[in-house]
C-alpha cells in the first residue's frame, strides 16, 4: 500500500481537480492519500481570523469566499443532481462550524492558539470531503478519515505540533484492522493532528506533507508519494537558473537539508518519520505522473560532482552578540538561547568564535528576538547588533565533507564573481555547506555557483 501526499498546488481549480480525481480512480485502489486544502484556502481561513477580529460583518463575507471558491470546483467535478445536493449539504454544515469559530472569536475578542489553530485545518477537512464524494459519485469505493478519528496523535504545540508516532502506529492499526480495504480508497485531511487533550494542532504551514510522511510510516506503506504540479528536486531554483535540472536521486540528508533551505518541495520535517522505518519519497509530477520525478532513498547515488543542488532561503536575518572570550565562558549561550525559546523564537541556526555569537532567524523573528536579548538582566554581553540584507545560500550534497576541493571550488567560484562572504557555516551536517551572502549578490552567488558544478 502506497500512501501518498496531494498538495494544494495540484488542487488549484476544478480542472485540475478533475484531473487528480481521474488519476487517483486509475491508480490509487488501496491507497491512503493525504489532502491538503484546495489551492489558497487556508491562506483565506488564516487571513480570516483578523478580519473576524476586526468587524462581525467579515465573518459572513469570508464565509461567502470560501462557499464560491469551493462551488466553482465542486461544479466541475460532479454534474449529477443528487450528489451535488448531498455534498453541499454536508458541506453547509461545516461552514456553519466554521462560522461559529469566528463568531466566537469576534465576541470574545480573543483569538487563542487553539482557535486559530481549528479554524486553519477547515480547508483539509472540506478537500477531504469533496474528493471522497466525487469518487463514489463516479462509482469509485471511497472514503474519508479524520486524524482525530484515526488517532494521529500529536504533542499539543498549537501551531508547529509534532506526531506522537507510537501512539499513532496503534491507533492506526486498530482503525486499518476495522477498515482497510484493499479495493479502496481513503481520504485523510493532511496539516493537523490531535493532541491526548484532545485539541486540534496543526503541524506549521505546508504541513501536510509531514502528515503523510506519519501516515506512511504509521501503515508501513510501501512508499511516500508526494504528489505536485512540479518535476521534483531541481539543481536550483529555476526562477534563477532556467537551464537547472532535475535531481533523480537523493539521500534523505539531502533532501532534508533542501527542505530547510527553501527549496520549497517538501516540508522540512518530513523525512524525520519515514527515514527511521527506511520508506523512500517519490516526487511525481500529476502532469506528467509516468515521469521518473526524484526518488529520496536511505543510500541516493551520488554524481562525480557530489553536489546536488544549490538553494537558497532569504528568510533570514542575523542577531550578533558580541561579547570577549566567548568561547570560554559558561553558559552565556544557554542564557540567551533559552530566552528567546521561552519568547517562542526558533533558531535556524548558530556561529559562534571567540568574540561574537551569530544567531540566525527569520526575518520576522528578527525584531523580537533582538529586544527579546535586550531584555536579560544582568547582560552577559557587550554590544548586540542586528543584519538584514543578506541570504543564505547552501550547497548539498551527501559527502562533501569527505571530499577534498569541493569548499575551495564553491569558494573560488563566489569570489571570482566578485561576492563578498560574511559567514560560513561547515561541518554540522555532512551534506550541507552554508554560507551567508549580501541579499544584492544573491543572483550572481546562485549563477557562479550552478555554473561551476553543473554547467562543466
Ligand atoms: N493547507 C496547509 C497550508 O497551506 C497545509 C498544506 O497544504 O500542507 O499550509
Ligand atoms: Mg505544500
Amino acid at each position: 500500500m502506497k500512501v501518498i501526499k496531494i498538495g494544494g498546488g495540484c488542487l488549484k481549480d476544478g480542472q485540475a481537480a478533475n484531473l487528480i480525481v481521474e488519476l487517483i480512480a486509475k491508480r490509487g485502489k488501496g491507497d491512503i492519500f493525504v489532502l491538503s486544502a484546495f489551492y489558497g484556502v487556508t491562506d483565506i481561513l488564516i487571513s480570516g481570523i483578523e478580519r473576524a477580529l476586526e468587524s462581525e460583518e467579515n465573518i459572513a463575507l469570508i464565509i461567502n469566499t470560501l462557499r464560491t471558491r469551493h462551488n466553482h470546483i465542486i461544479k466541475k467535478l460532479i454534474q449529477e443532481d443528487i450528489p451535488k445536493k448531498q455534498l453541499s449539504k454536508s458541506l453547509g454544515d461545516v461552514y456553519k462550524k466554521l462560522e461559529r469559530y469566528y463568531y466566537g472569536i469576534n465576541f470574545t475578542r480573543e483569538a487563542t492558539p487553539r482557535m486559530q489553530d481549528m479554524i486553519a485545518t477547515f480547508g483539509e477537512r472540506i478537500s477531504a470531503i469533496v474528493l471522497a464524494k466525487t469518487l463514489v459519485t463516479r462509482g469509485v469505493d471511497s472514503s474519508f478519515v479524520l486524524p482525530e478519528e484515526l488517532g494521529i496523535i500529536s504533542d499539543g504545540k498549537f501551531t508547529d505540533a509534532s506526531v506522537v508516532m507510537d501512539k499513532t502506529r496503534k491507533n492506526l492499526g486498530v482503525w486499518m484492522a476495522r477498515h482497510y480495504g484493499p479495493q479502496k480508497i481513503l481520504f485523510v485531511p493532511g496539516f493537523y493532528g490531535v493532541s491526548e487533550e484532545g485539541d486540534i494542532t496543526t503541524f506549521g504551514r505546508g504541513g501536510s506533507d509531514y502528515s503523510a510522511a506519519v501516515v506512511a510510516a504509521a501503515a508501513g506503506a510501501s512508499v511516500l508519494e508526494i504528489w505536485k504540479d512540479t518535476q521534483g528536486f531541481m539543481t536550483a531554483d529555476p526562477d534563477n537558473i532556467p537551464q537547472c535540472k532535475l535531481i533523480p536521486e537523493l539521500t534523505y540528508e539531502e533532501a532534508a537539508e533542501l527542505a530547510y533551505t527553501g527549496a520549497g518541495i517538501l516540508h522540512p520535517r518530513t523525512v524525520e518519520p519515514v527515514r527511521k522505518e527506511g520508506i523512500n519519497i517519490a516526487i511525481k509530477n500529476t502532469y506528467d505522473p509516468d515521469a521518473l520525478g526524484s526518488l529520496i532513498t536511505q543510500t541516493g547515488i551520488t554524481t562525480p560532482t557530489i553536489v546536488k543542488s544549490v538553494s537558497y532561503t532569504r528568510d533570514v536575518a542575523v542577531l550578533k552578540i558580541h561579547a570577549s572570550g566567548v568561547g570560554a565562558r559558561h553558559g552565556i549561550l544557554s542564557q540567551i538561547t533559552e530566552r528567546l525559546a521561552a519568547d517562542g523564537i526558533n533558531i535556524k541556526s548558530v556561529v559562534t568564535s571567540q568574540t561574537c555569537i551569530s544567531l540566525l532567524l527569520s526575518r520576522k523573528d528578527i525584531e523580537k528576538g533582538h529586544k527579546s536579548i535586550q531584555e536579560i538582566e544582568p547582560s552577559p554581553y557587550r554590544k548586540s547588533t542586528v543584519i538584514c540584507d543578506v541570504a543564505l545560500v547552501s550547497i548539498v550534497g551527501e559527502g562533501l565533507h569527505q571530499n577534498r576541493g569541493i569548499a575551495a571550488k564553491c569558494f573560488t567560484a563566489v569570489s571570482n564573481a566578485n561576492v563578498n562572504i560574511e559567514m560560513i557555516s561547515f561541518g554540522t551536517s555532512n551534506a550541507a555547506l552554508y554560507f551567508l551572502v549580501q541579499e544584492r549578490s544573491l543572483d550572481r552567488t546562485i549563477q557562479a555557483l550552478h555554473s561551476i558544478f553543473f554547467d562543466g
